[in-house]
């Protein structure tokens, strides 16, 4: 008997809290509120096409150290592609693959780990950044 009056309430209850709850978090503090447009926080490799900086890219290009894909370590070449990892609060970056279609999508996976061996490769050339 009581059941069927609680029923309702135990509903108009739960609405309620939940109305409650969900406050809070739209009024975070301190916090600039979520890009709701981006769909992954990770960045993306964009290829070197004729739109790309020219400067930009002459730069990324003497300060590029490895010549070897990060991926699978093949030697790169002159015609070896060129893909600008580009990741939303971080500069662009310059990475170098041997021309295997398995490497790019292997990147992707790991942009952390295989920039870093970029980055390292730099610092064992002479490392100067900038
Ligand atoms: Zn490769």
């Amino acid at each position: 008997m009581k059941f069927i009056v609680s029923l309702p309430k135990l509903l108009a209850m739960l609405a309620a809290t939940s109305l409650l709850a969900a406050l809070p978090l739209s009024a975070h503090d301190g916090h600039e509120p979520e890009p709701t447009s981006v769909p992954t926080p990770a960045g993306t490799l964009v290829p070197v096409n004729a739109k790309t900086d020219a400067a930009w890219l002459a730069k990324a290009r003497a300060a590029y150290a490895l010549d070897r894909c990060p991926v699978c370590g093949d030697k790169l070449d002159d015609k070896s592609p060129e893909y600008i990892y580009r990741e939303a609060g971080h500069p662009d970056r310059l990475v170098r693959f041997c021309g295997d279609a398995e490497c790019v999508p292997a990147f992707s996976k790991e942009p952390e780990k295989y920039l870093r061996m970029v980055d390292d490769a730099a610092k064992a050339h002479g490392g100067t950044a900038h």
